[in-house]
């Protein structure tokens, strides 16, 4: 027999249960939950043409890519995010549907980083796309759907850190830094190298540096303070007026609307290249990963051809939010009552109705085939399960399941054709 290495991939991991299910749970909580503000799902390829992200990804996602020629020669890579994608898909599909276009995904990313806890070459994103609105209530919508889903799941201490990239870009820009250059700033920014930006932004302009040092040190939750802040590091009033007013208006909005951790930080940046305005990024507490970020990009879809299209979005990590649920030490619990069904005979007939009438409730039935009674009592206490039900000879011949409350110890002969599970015991 031929051997095979059991351990997975580098960064790639076999997740089983109770993780899985889980993860499984997180992922459909938050399909519940964006499905509850007017998003639709949509299903993205996971092989993707590297164009796609070429042009706009900026150099720290491109550099963790993979990136590989298919047996035609064309040069596609699995994708590092979604949002790129949905870019391109509502440019192909949805482009005609009323606005704004709602939509939300679950699925895969893959990034070629060096493993470490909480961070994978595979994990799983959930994230939403709001397109075709300008307005700052479309951000705040977004945050809000994030405080339901934290709130749905019991992730309840979190930070939102808040940024506006248009600080950024319209400094450059008026400072007339090439946007290639305006990319590598804004990766150090991020990377907080605060020494290596300023280092390019004054070859730039004289007085750059000190307003890129100044901006670094307004960071709080109040947003009048946050206005006063921007006013002493310099910036020209005019950005104050528009951009840093802008994000001072979402802070207040969201922490008036129940986002306690909610906070703006003039010197928050983030490496993907397309974004243009209002970004965040969510931390919870006691840990310092981000479970999920995004912002605006209200230039990425004009950039792949189409009409300007204002648009914001964001993606959570749902390996991440496990992990945080974990430290915090939640318990996940199974809402849905499980059975072990154990057949001493096999009635394959008997045996389905049974199982069938249960399921129809929504109960879990797990026919043990095969096993000893005394053998698959431990197996169903081991797993957890809340009943054993029983078709031996007796049932079959006078109509009936024997079932056994594995909490209370409560058994009872059931009628199959009255079974529901309210007659349990
Ligand atoms: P980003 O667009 O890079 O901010 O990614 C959005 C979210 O995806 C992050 O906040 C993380 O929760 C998650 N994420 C990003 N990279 C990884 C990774 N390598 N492993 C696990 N989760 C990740």
């Amino acid at each position: 027999m031929p051997k095979i290495r059991l351990e997975p991939v580098r960064g790639m991991r076999d997740i089983i249960p109770p993780d899985s299910n889980e993860i499984l749970w997180l992922e459909n909580s938050f399909a519940e939950v964006a499905r509850r503000y007017g998003y639709e799902y949509v299903i993205l390829p996971v092989v993707e043409s590297f164009k796609v992200f070429e042009v706009k990804s900026g150099p720290e996602i491109r550099r963790s890519m993979y990136v590989f020629e298919d047996k035609a020669g064309r040069v596609v890579c699995l994708r590092p995010e979604l949002t790129a994608i949905a870019a391109r898909v509502y440019l192909r599909k949805l482009q005609t549907s009323p606005k704004p276009v709602k939509i939300f995904y679950i699925g895969k990313a893959f990034r070629y980083e060096e493993p470490q806890r909480g961070r994978y070459r595979e994990f799983i994103q959930a994230g939403v796309e709001y397109i075709g609105e300008e307005s700052i209530y479309a951000d705040a919508e977004l945050i809000l759907l994030i405080r339901d889903y934290l709130k749905y799941i019991g992730l309840n201490e979190y930070s939102v850190k808040l940024g506006n990239m248009a600080i950024y870009r319209s400094l450059f820009n008026a400072w007339g830094i090439q946007e290639d250059v305006q990319d590598e700033i804004i990766h150090y920014i991020d990377k907080k190298e605060l020494g290596k930006a300023v280092d390019i932004v004054s070859k730039h302009i004289a007085n750059g540096a000190e307003i890129i040092e100044g901006l670094s040190k307004c960071v709080g939750s109040d947003p009048d303070e946050l206005l006063k802040c921007a006013e002493r590091s310099g910036l020209p009033k005019e950005l104050i007026n528009t951009h840093v007013s802008r994000l001072s208006k979402l802070l207040s909005i969201i922490r008036e609307l129940g986002v306690k951790g909610a906070y703006a930080d003039l010197g928050f940046a983030r490496g993907l290249a397309y974004y243009t305005g209002i970004i965040f990024e969510v931390i919870p507490k006691g840990m310092s990963l981000s479970i999920g970020g995004g912002g605006r990009y209200d230039t990425l879809i004009s950039t792949y051809g189409g009409p300007k299209t204002p648009a914001t979005g964001f993606a959570l990590g749902i390996d991440r939010i496990h992990l945080a649920l974990k430290n915090v030490g939640k318990v996940f619990r199974d809402e849905v009552v499980k059975i072990a069904l154990i057949p001493l005979i096999m009635n394959y007939r008997v045996i389905d109705e049974v199982a069938s009438r249960l399921r129809g409730e929504g109960a879990v039935v797990n026919v043990l085939l095969r096993s000893r009674l005394s053998t698959a009592i431990s197996i169903a206490s081991s797993k957890g399960y809340d009943y054993i039900a029983i078709i031996g000879e007796k049932e079959v011949r006078e109509g009936v399941v024997t079932i056994k409350n594995l909490r209370s110890r409560r058994q009872r002969s059931i009628s199959i054709k009255k079974l529901t599970l309210g007659e349990l015991p």
